[in-house]
C-alpha cells in the first residue's frame, strides 16, 4: 500500500483523495492546507500524518497549539509547505490551487516522489522546467486533472508517436449559449453554478469562463507534447466523455464515465493497476444522447487567449495564469464584473515582458506583475 502527501488536503480534491485513503486503507504521511486549520486539525487527528503545513503563518501557530497534545509537526509558509512535500511517502497529491502549488511540485521531484497533479497552473506556469526535471530525476507525474487522465487512459497500450490530437472535451459551464450581453451582469453566485462538477470555488469560476478550458490546452501540450493546434476543444454538455486522442490509422479512443473525480483521482494511485471502485457506474442508456458543438470563442474569450499564450510560450502562460488568479479575486469579491476577467487577461498577455529561457524566479516576477497589472487597471 502506498504512503501519500496531500497537498491541498482540505480542498475539493484534497477531501476526495482522503475519502480514497480512508476506503482504501492508504498511509497518509503529510498534509498540507491554506489557512484552513479547524478541518486540517480533523484530518491530522484521523490520519495521523507526521508532519503537516499551512501556509499562512499566523494560522500555523494557532494549529501548532491545538495539536500539542500529538506528535505530529507543524511547519508553515512555502518552506514548511515544501518540506511537507519532500518529506516521508512516496507519492505526492498536488491539490493545491493556483501557482502556489508550483513550489512544492518541484520540491518533490527533486526528493524523487511520483506525483499526481491536480495543481494545473504547475504546468501552466512551470511546464518546461518541470518536464526537464522529471527527466532528470526520473521521476514519474501521473495526471489528475479529468481530461488528462483520460487522454492519459486513453494513451495506454499506444505506440510511441501515435498520437496524431487530442480531443479535449468541455462541458460549456453555466453560461454555456449565452451572449456577452446576457454575460454582462452574471452574479458571482451564477457563476460558481456548475451544471456537472462541484469543485472549489477558484476552478468553477475557471470553467464559466472556458479559461479553465484554456489551462488545460496549456498543460495538455506539456503532459503530451502535442502543439495547441492539435489539440481540438469540444464543448460536450453531458460530461461523459472526459477527452479522447485520435491516433495514426484514425482510431478514436476516449474514456467515458460519470463526472466524478474520484476515478482519475483513484487511476492515478493505482497506476498502472486499476482498483475496484464503489463510485457510481455509467449508465449509456440512462445519458442517452452524447452531444458536442464547438466552444463560442468570441464570448468566451480566455480560451483563444490561453491558446495565444501557448503559441507565444516563454513567460506568456504565466501571465494570463496571474491575471486569471488576481481577476478571479476580484470578481468573487464583487470588485470587478464578470466579462472584465477576460479583459485583464489579455491585458497581461500584451504586455508581458517575455523571454524563452526563463527561471523559477522569472515565473513568479512575471506573475507578481501580472497581478499588479490587474489591481492597477480597476
Ligand atoms: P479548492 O479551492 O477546493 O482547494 C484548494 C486547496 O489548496 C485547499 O486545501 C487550500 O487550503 C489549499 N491552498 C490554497 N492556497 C494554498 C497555499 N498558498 N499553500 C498551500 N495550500 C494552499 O480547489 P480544488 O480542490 O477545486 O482544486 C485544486 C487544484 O486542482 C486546482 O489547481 C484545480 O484547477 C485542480 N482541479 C480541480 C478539480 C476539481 O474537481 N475540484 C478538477 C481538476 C483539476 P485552504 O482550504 O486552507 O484554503
Amino acid at each position: 500500500m502506498k504512503s501519500l502527501i496531500i497537498l491541498g488536503s482540505t480542498g475539493s480534491i484534497g477531501t476526495q483523495s482522503l475519502d480514497i485513503c480512508r476506503r482504501d486503507g492508504y498511509k497518509v504521511c503529510g498534509l498540507v492546507a491554506g489557512s484552513n486549520i479547524e478541518l486540517l486539525e480533523k484530518q491530522a487527528r484521523e490520519f495521523k500524518p507526521s508532519k503537516v503545513a499551512v501556509f499562512n503563518e499566523e494560522k500555523a501557530k494557532e494549529l501548532k497549539i491545538k495539536l500539542n497534545d500529538t506528535d505530529i509537526k507543524v511547519l508553515s509558509g512555502v518552506d514548511g509547505v515544501c518540506e511537507v512535500a519532500s518529506g516521508e511517502g512516496e507519492m505526492v497529491i498536488n491539490a493545491i490551487v493556483g501557482i502556489a502549488g508550483l513550489r512544492p511540485t518541484l520540491a518533490a521531484i527533486d526528493a524523487c516522489k511520483t506525483i499526481a497533479l491536480a495543481n494545473k497552473e504547475t504546468l501552466v506556469t512551470g511546464g518546461e522546467i518541470v518536464n526537464r526535471k522529471l527527466k532528470e530525476k526520473g521521476v514519474k507525474l501521473l495526471p489528475v486533472d479529468s481530461e488528462h487522465s483520460a487522454i492519459f487512459q486513453s494513451l495506454q497500450g499506444a505506440p510511441e508517436n501515435s498520437l496524431i490530437k487530442i480531443l479535449l472535451t468541455a462541458s460549456g459551464g453555466p453560461f454555456f449559449n449565452k451572449t456577452r450581453k446576457d454575460l454582462e451582469n452574471v452574479t458571482v453566485k451564477e457563476a460558481l453554478n456548475h451544471p456537472n462538477w462541484s469543485m472549489g470555488a477558484k476552478i468553477t469560476i475557471d470553467s464559466a469562463t472556458l479559461m479553465n478550458k484554456g489551462l488545460e490546452v496549456i498543460e495538455a501540450v506539456h503532459l503530451f507534447g502535442v502543439p495547441a493546434d492539435n489539440i481540438e476543444v469540444l464543448v460536450h454538455r453531458q460530461s461523459i466523455i472526459h477527452s479522447g486522442v485520435e491516433l495514426s490509422d484514425g482510431a478514436v479512443i476516449a474514456q467515458l464515465g460519470t463526472p466524478d473525480m474520484k476515478l482519475p483521482i483513484a487511476y492515478a494511485l493505482t497506476y498502472p493497476e486499476r482498483s475496484e471502485t464503489a463510485f457510481e457506474k455509467l449508465d449509456l442508456f440512462k445519458v442517452g444522447t452524447l452531444t458536442f458543438e464547438k466552444p463560442d470563442t468570441d464570448t468566451f474569450r480566455c480560451l483563444p487567449l490561453c491558446i495565444k499564450a501557448i503559441n507565444e510560450g516563454g513567460l506568456a502562460p504565466t501571465a494570463v495564469n496571474g491575471a486569471n488568479e488576481e481577476a478571479v479575486r476580484l470578481f468573487l469579491d464583487g470588485k470587478i464584473k464578470f466579462l472584465q476577467i477576460a479583459d485583464l487577461v489579455e491585458k497581461a498577455l500584451i504586455n508581458v515582458n517575455n523571454k524563452k529561457d526563463f527561471s523559477v524566479e522569472d515565473i513568479f516576477e512575471t506573475d507578481k506583475l501580472a497581478r499588479q497589472l490587474v489591481r492597477n487597471s480597476i
